[in-house]
């Protein structure tokens, strides 16, 4: 039997500017900031991990934010839509509070869902759906109460440069089911309750720019390191050229690019972003690995200030 994997583990995009990403991702999309670190490999810029209440796997969007970095352009080789999943009944409280902060957004169906369409300031694309799969969130801020708040990830479209190929991948070394068909999109379904569809554009994209408002890469979901081993040895054996297992404090990662040249990562479910912070005051000190505390003095001193806030919108 092939392997699968549960869904999307987290999904880490680029911005522009640090208390901009906050504004909207907590702001008013309602999400928590569950990690304030830098990126480990470029520690001058943020990591900012927002989701449910604990950012449990499926759940947690992530993003650099370059100050004034340069924007990007969606296309081929990216995730091309981030889908956002609401509880069932909460889509008109969804388009009463984009219209309130002046966010333009399309209602469209596909697959019997309806979907709104909406960009954040950097022009990354994201969606909203409303399913009744997959546990509520227990986090409220600002103007969003925990019965209507984003549950986590529904899934994402992707944008390849060789969709087949990607298909190919998605089935038949992710182990997702190929289910269904709708204008131009394939679905692809994992087992998990959050981040389980996965809808692929089957036409040929051009390829797009990494910069803000794109995705950088899409993660998704290992057990534990044990799982993780027995992915890498697939991923190598599908070809693919495999990081080693890299250590990112709150789960291993292993990264490789598919033939669609989107930019995979397998992560670990554990150990999850209680590991040096208690529940309660998740996301509110800037966590240093212990490679990087030594510096955290100028680490600190570099970044911009960063607020979590409510907005005047919603006072
Ligand atoms: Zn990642």
């Amino acid at each position: 039997m092939t392997k699968q994997t549960a869904g999307i583990h987290h999904i880490t995009a680029f911005a522009s500017d640090a208390q901009a990403n906050a504004d909207f991702y907590a702001g008013i999309l309602g999400l928590r900031l569950v990690k304030k670190t830098v990126n480990f490999d470029a520690p001058e810029v943020y990591h900012l991990y927002f989701g449910n209440e604990m950012g449990s796997p499926g759940t947690a969007m992530t993003f650099f934010p370059f100050q004034g970095g340069r924007k990007g352009r969606v296309g081929g080789g990216q995730v091309g839509y981030t889908t956002f999943v609401v509880p069932l009944d909460a889509l008109p409280f969804w388009e009463k509070r984009l219209d309130r902060f002046a966010i333009p957004y399309a209602r469209t169906e596909r697959f019997g869902e309806t979907y709104l369409q909406f960009k954040d300031w950097d022009g990354l694309q994201l969606e909203l759906v409303a399913r009744k799969q997959g546990p509520n969130s227990r986090w409220s801020f600002g103007g969003v109460p925990a019965d209507k708040a984003i549950k986590g990830f529904g899934g994402a479209v992707l944008y390849s440069i060789a969709p087949d190929k990607t298909m190919y991948t998605l089935e038949h070394l992710m182990g997702m089911e190929r289910t269904s068909e709708d204008q131009g999109l394939v679905r692809y379904k994992a087992p998990g309750e959050l981040g389980n569809l996965i809808d692929v554009n089957a036409s040929v994209m051009n390829r797009g720019h990494g910069g803000s408002g794109t995705v950088h890469h899409i993660a998704w979901r290992a057990r534990d390191v044990e799982d993780q081993e027995q992915w890498r040895s697939l991923v190598a054996e599908q070809g693919f050229q495999t990081t080693r297992i890299v250590d990112r404090q709150y789960f291993t990662s292993i990264y490789f690019r598919e033939a669609g040249e989107i930019l995979f990562e397998i992560a670990t479910d554990s150990p999850g972003f209680m590991r040096d912070e208690p529940f309660e005051t998740l996301g509110e000190k800037l966590m240093l690995p212990a490679w990087l505390e030594p510096h955290r003095a100028q680490i600190s001193e570099g970044l911009p200030p960063l607020k979590i806030r409510v907005l005047e919108e919603d006072q």
